[in-house]
């Protein structure tokens, strides 16, 4: 990393490469001759139209997205799409929510305010979201519109270890911390969506990907904005998309690609995230906070158990060179967000910091 740049551990917005922002800086102010900066580009532009056009390319190949899936650039965040898949897939009504932390706790609310009979198909609130619920757990309706699932739970540290089996009721699942950080089988799923901010690009952009026959189903009230079929109808052109935050998506995906794709990315993210569960699974100072079978490669949670100690860490980790660690309030402790673009000499300075810190605070 260049000097004079942080291991930020921040959940989101995070961390982009160095070779990304380099990139940006080289071409902010006249993008390959075009005289401008894609900040003032046209969208309707053919110079824009290459770069939208890209990194459409570039998420299918990356992601290995069947041709049966569109892809849309929107805006509204994540929290957005919360609202807008039970507008686009609620015919009947009906959908199944698993709860697995606060976002999908979230998504739940605020589909429920669309839909006549939304669901909770299984929670884990009971456990404090330290896991994940089993297949065993999750309580279906054959009968629904939809199976909701948030992938990766960013606040608590956990991951569905497995896909959810749902039959023939489109899975649709929240993959916003943990898109972009490994191969994901596409066809499992009716709808991945995610927030650009964690893993993607700057805030400001929602990623969505949809099977082709979960179009046209959207409630008449549904935004035009975020109408999945009219979007996909105008190639996410129906008004002005967020055109800077899609130039950075297709440089992040270019970076990714330079590294050897979504296979080499999961190596690389193992190889962090084992450096820090090894060590949190091989001393008595701290404790990870999620269970082992269902911890997130993407945020690692873990504390002291004492609550004075964990922010004390949390000031003293500042000085020695890192920022964000603070947990989120719901889950205490500390929060370290490895994300694709924090580099692995990040996690081993933090490794060197908790050791140091346990030593001197035993
Ligand atoms: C950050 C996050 C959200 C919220 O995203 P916004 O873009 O702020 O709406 C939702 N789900 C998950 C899993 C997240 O990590």
């Amino acid at each position: 990393m260049m000097e004079g740049r942080i291991f930020n551990f921040s959940a989101g917005p995070s961390m982009l490469a160095d070779e990304v922002l380099l990139k940006i800086k080289d071409e902010l102010l006249n993008y390959q001759g075009s005289g401008m900066s894609v900040l003032e580009m046209s969208h309707r532009s053919k110079v824009y139209d290459d770069i939208i056009v890209a990194a459409e390319a570039k998420f299918r190949s990356v992601m290995n997205i069947p041709d049966n899936y569109k892809v849309l650039f929107l805006q509204g965040g994540a929290t957005g799409m919360f609202a807008a898949i039970a507008q686009n897939l609620g015919v009947k009504g009906a959908a199944d929510y698993v709860i697995s932390g606060n976002f999908s706790g979230n998504a739940y609310k605020e589909g429920a305010k669309y839909l006549k009979d939304a669901r909770v198909a299984a929670t884990t609130k009971d456990e404090n979201f330290s896991r994940v619920p089993t297949q065993e757990e999750l309580k279906l309706n054959p009968d629904a519109d939809y199976v909701h699932i948030c992938f990766n739970n960013t606040i608590f540290g956990t991951k569905f270890p497995y896909i959810p089996e749902t039959g023939d009721v489109p899975l649709v699942a929240d993959l916003s911390s943990c898109i972009l950080s490994e191969p994901v089988d596409v066809s499992k799923f009716g709808i991945i969506y995610a927030g650009a901010q964690k893993n993607i690009a700057p805030a400001g952009l929602s990623i969505v990907i949809i099977r082709d026959d979960l179009l046209g189903k959207a409630a008449p009230t549904t935004p035009n904005v975020w109408d999945f079929t009219k979007q996909a109808d105008k190639g996410s052109m129906l008004n002005t998309p967020p055109t800077f935050q899609i130039y950075v998506c297709k440089l992040v995906l270019e970076w990714i690609e330079s590294l050897g794709g979504l296979e080499a990315m999961k190596k690389r993210n193992e190889e962090k995230a084992a450096i820090l569960y090894n060590y949190l699974d091989n001393n008595d100072f701290y404790k990870a906070a999620a269970d082992k079978n269902s911890r997130s490669m993407m945020n690692v949670t873990f504390r002291t158990g004492n609550d004075e100690l964990d922010a004390k860490f949390v000031k003293e980790s500042i000085a020695a060179g890192m920022s964000n660690l603070k947990g989120h309030r719901l889950v205490g402790g500390m929060r370290a967000s490895i994300y694709n673009a924090m580099p692995k000499e990040g996690v081993e300075t933090l490794v060197a910091f908790m050791k140091k810190f346990a030593e001197e605070n035993a």
